[in-house]
């Protein structure tokens, strides 16, 4: 590691690989990369699918849909997608359509769990032969703006930088919240998805074999999220005071084991007095906790509809006629754990999901409780390319410029046009 860099880029998520491409494509003299973990750790590592259609990913207040499509177009350059065809969608699209649902129609491609480390590791070995400097788990504890020094995890003097970059995605966004405010960087928070994921046969789910993740739009801020097929399971992961669930799916390669999963999300957006929706995600997170034994917890439909909680003893009988992939989730009433209003927005929405796809309401089906999706604080811009103060730039679903893979790359090289000045 040299003592100064003329940018130094905090993450090696898409945002902070497609902010270090267009420095090396625009002739960036020094760069150095950095990132804590031994590889990176969002969505580019877990699944990877990559949408190519706005507004999916793309918060519509900082990108209109021109400019979120021009800058898809240079996404795709790097990631080289192969799109997913959809097939007989004609039939969904009417039967949502006379619900009041919407289906959008995305451009989607999806590279799975164990190909997605190929990917990434082909990237940033490109980028070393172009000179970046990259070091994993290194971590950036501190920012001095004015002396524009970083200090690192490891190394006993700070490093300066001409322009620095952080984009430490969702895992980063208090580490980002603390830089803002030692930094006097105003911001805000306030959208929190809250929902379940739901786990069933692929027969009760078939529409993913004619559009892997169809995105469907209910009344009451209810969509559908993430699907995963093929080779697909349910995951569990460690937010701060609780456990969230999640999906992937592995590539084609891997052997399919007959299951779907997806969320099915309320987007809340949230007023004084309770204005930050990580706080209200961890009052959240905790609650479920609590009546779970630390864990997420899972219903069958079947016993949702009865009024019933879900038992161990009854999880796996008669009906109830596949395993839960997540087998650490503990089985429960979601019904007590979730606000009301939340919920009846959700189960209403999948009442119409299945009156369009007869099948999802089978009582063996399995929600799982809380999926939860925070979103970075979001600082106050300076200039349209994510600029905070003068050399300082914040980029990605850290910083809530992003919301997916490809928005998180298109953001990286809005910042990076930022600072060699090109279009
Ligand atoms: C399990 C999972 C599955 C997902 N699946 C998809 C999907 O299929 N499709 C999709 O579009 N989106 C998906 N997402 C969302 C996706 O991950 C994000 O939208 C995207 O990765 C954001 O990119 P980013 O570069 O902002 O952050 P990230 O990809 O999260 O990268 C940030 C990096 O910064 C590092 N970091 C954080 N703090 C520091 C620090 N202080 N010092 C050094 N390094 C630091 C982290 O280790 C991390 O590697 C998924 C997310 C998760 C968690």
């Amino acid at each position: 590691m040299k003592k100064k860099y003329d940018v130094i880029i905090v993450g090696s998520g898409p945002a902070g690989l497609g902010a270090a491409f267009h420095l090396v494509d625009k002739g960036a003299a020094s760069i150095l990369m950095i990132d804590k973990s031994r590889i990176s750790t969002g969505g580019l590592r877990n699944d990877c699918k990559q949408n190519y259609t706005y507004p999916v990913g793309f918060p519509e207040n900082l990108w209109t849909a021109d400019q979120a499509t021009s800058y898809l177009d240079l996404v795709s350059d790097h990631l080289k997608p192969v799109i997913e065809k959809h097939t007989n969608i004609d039939l969904y699209l009417k039967r949502a359509q006379r619900l009041g649902v919407s289906l959008l129609e995305i451009d989607q491609c999806h590279v799975g769990t164990d190909r997605a480390r190929l990917l990434i590791e082909d990237l940033t070995s490109k980028l070393t032969k172009q000179g970046v400097d990259i070091c994993l788990e290194t971590e950036a504890l501190e920012i001095d703006r004015d002396k524009k020094h970083i200090t690192l995890t490891g190394e006993t003097e700070t490093i300066a930088y001409t322009d620095c970059i952080l984009a430490p995605g969702r895992s980063g966004a208090l580490w980002l919240q603390r830089i803002m405010h030692n930094c006097d960087v105003p911001y805000t928070d306030n959208v929190v998805d809250i929902g379940v994921r739901v786990e069933t046969r692929e027969q009760h789910y078939p529409i993913v074999k004619d559009y892997y993740d169809p995105k469907f739009l209910f009344p009451y801020n209810v969509r559908t999220f993430c699907t995963n097929s093929g080779a697909a399971y349910v995951v569990r992961e460690k937010y701060d005071q609780y456990y969230s669930v999640n999906g992937h799916s592995f590539s084609k390669d891997k052997k399919p084991n007959g299951l779907v999963n997806f969320a099915m999300l309320n987007t809340i957006r949230l007023t004084d007095p309770v204005v930050s929706g990580h706080q209200f995600a961890a009052i959240l997170g905790q609650m479920a906790m609590q009546l779970s034994g630390g864990m997420p917890m899972m219903q069958r439909i079947g016993d949702f509809r009865l009024g019933k909680r879900s038992k161990k003893e009854s999880f796996n009988d008669d009906l109830y006629d596949f395993q839960a992939t997540l087998t650490s989730a503990t089985p429960g009433d979601i019904g007590l754990a979730m606000p009301a209003k939340i919920l009846r927005g959700i189960w209403r929405s999948m009442k119409l999901l299945d009156t369009i796809i007869p099948g999802i309401l089978h009582p063996s089906t399995i929600m799982y409780y809380p999926e939860i999706k925070t979103y970075g604080n979001r600082p106050r811009f300076i200039d349209e390319h994510f600029k905070v103060s003068e050399n300082l730039y914040m980029i990605g679903d850290g910083a809530g410029t992003s919301r997916g893979i490809t928005a998180a790359w298109a953001s990286g090289i809005r910042a990076a046009q930022g600072i060699t000045g090109s279009r």
